[in-house]
């Protein structure tokens, strides 16, 4: 669209949105900037994201999702070793002694939970969970005759950390979009990061951009006609378009004065704040060092809640990373101070059976509603989890309508 028509950019940070919070470490090792948090990506799950990394001619690079699963004291229970063979990707359980003892109790489960997930349609799901009448993810999972255990010790810790939230966030995600995203994760397409990291998306994004101001907020939108009038700290500047791609906390807010009924569905968007402090402390890791794994989870069964260290090292393209780095997403073991880097909160969407319902009907509105002149896009407005592949999806699907109305047939 930016190479027909002119885009203006109005961003509240000091950078674009992926990469403004990302983190330069020191010359001694590398000097380069390392995204906060490593978002990581896969072909099957990332359709509309592949598609635009390959418009914009960056490549992608694999990385081993290998994880391991711990109690909060660092004794490690499970861990699995990561095969990447050409484009495809398998992990396994690791037979170690330290993992035997979990899977002796709950191997037959983690089979029988990947056959399930690998077999049952879309359509098989959604007949199976209306049928189990479950209100939540985990009680869904209990009818299908899955311990505790299982759910909470391994399921639980992958969901918290692909949808960066707690346990009591997961038990709200619409079950159906919630499970396809584990098989998807967990599939046989490789874990990927975009080379050169968020930073080199957005230089090719931004490209496109006519004209972009930063740390310039929008603090409200007007109609006016058939425009609409975009109200900032530069005054007040007015557009045949507007894309409010913002959180749902700010879009629905700046939806309100021209579309009361969008503002309505925005507001049932759950969100969540989610911390991630990048530091040195191996203390965060598990107490065993051969159990050190790129992704190593958390899980404290007295609170019943997880959370995951990355270790940098493992997940960074560029290999001259002299001492470790570790990202920890809401640590529930705090790093000790002198060893923190850096410290970011988040703000990000969620989903819920009652969120699902009104995306839907915002969707709905954007393709029914003729001669509109405001839009949505973001995350939390397509389908499914909110990741960056439906913020991706909802801006090319914003994006063609806006296209059909400026070019009528
Ligand atoms: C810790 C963490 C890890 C994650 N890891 C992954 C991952 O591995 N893979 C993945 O797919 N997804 C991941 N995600 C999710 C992904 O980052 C989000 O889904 C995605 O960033 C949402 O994109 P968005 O464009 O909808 O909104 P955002 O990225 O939130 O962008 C909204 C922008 O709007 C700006 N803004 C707000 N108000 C105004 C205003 N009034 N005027 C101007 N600008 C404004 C904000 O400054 C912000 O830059 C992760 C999220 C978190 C928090």
């Amino acid at each position: 669209m930016g190479e027909r028509y002119n885009i203006t950019l109005f961003e509240k940070k000091s950078a674009l949105g992926l990469g403004h919070l990302s983190y330069r470490v020191s010359k001694e090792d590398g000097g380069h900037k390392i995204d906060i948090p490593p978002r990581v990506i896969n072909a099957t799950h990332y359709q509309h994201l592949f598609e635009l990394i390959g418009e914009t001619g960056l490549t992608t690079y694999k990385v081993r999702q290998q994880p391991s699963f711990s109690f909060k004291d660092g004794q490690t229970y499970l861990a699995f070793k990561t095969y990447n063979l050409f484009n495809s990707s398998v992990s396994l359980p690791n037979f170690s002694p330290v993992t035997l003892r979990w899977l002796l109790s709950h191997g037959l489960e983690l089979k029988r939970w990947f056959s399930f997930i690998r077999s049952v349609s879309t359509q098989e799901l959604s007949v199976d969970v209306h049928r189990q009448k479950s209100k939540t993810l985990s009680e869904y999972l209990r009818a299908k005759g899955y311990s505790d255990e299982f759910v909470f010790g391994f399921l639980f810790p992958m969901w918290s950390l692909m949808c960066t939230c707690d346990y009591p966030h997961v038990e709200n995600f619409p079950i159906v979009p919630i499970i396809e995203l584990f098989r998807d994760f967990t599939g046989s397409a490789s874990t990927r990061r975009i080379l050169g990291g968020s930073e080199a998306l957005e230089n090719k994004v931004r490209t496109r951009i006519k004209d972009a101001h930063f740390e310039v907020g929008v603090e409200q939108l007007r109609q006016s006609g058939d425009k609409i009038i975009v109200c900032s700290e530069l005054g007040e500047q007015e557009f045949d378009h507007v894309i409010i791609a913002t959180e749902p906390t700010h879009a629905k807010k700046l939806a309100a004065a021209v579309y009361p009924v969008e503002h309505d569905l925005i507001d049932k968007i759950p969100t969540y704040d989610t911390h991630m402090v990048m530091h040195r402390d191996s203390a965060l890791m598990p107490k065993n060092h051969a159990s050190w794994a790129p992704v190593n989870m958390f899980w404290d069964p007295v609170e019943n809640k997880s959370s995951a260290t990355l270790w940098m090292n493992q997940l960074e393209a560029h290999n001259d990373l002299q001492n470790s780095i570790f990202q920890s997403w809401d640590p529930i073991v705090e790093p000790d101070e002198s060893l923190v880097l850096a410290r970011r909160t988040f703000r990000r969407s969620l989903a819920s059976t009652k969120s699902e319902k009104a995306t839907k009907e915002l969707r709905e509105r954007m393709t029914t509603m003729g001669d509109r002149r405001l839009w949505f896009a973001g995350s939390y407005v397509s389908a499914g989890i909110p990741l960056l592949e439906n913020g991706v999806h909802s801006a090319k699907i914003v994006c063609a309508r806006i296209l059909e109305q400026l070019n009528p047939a």
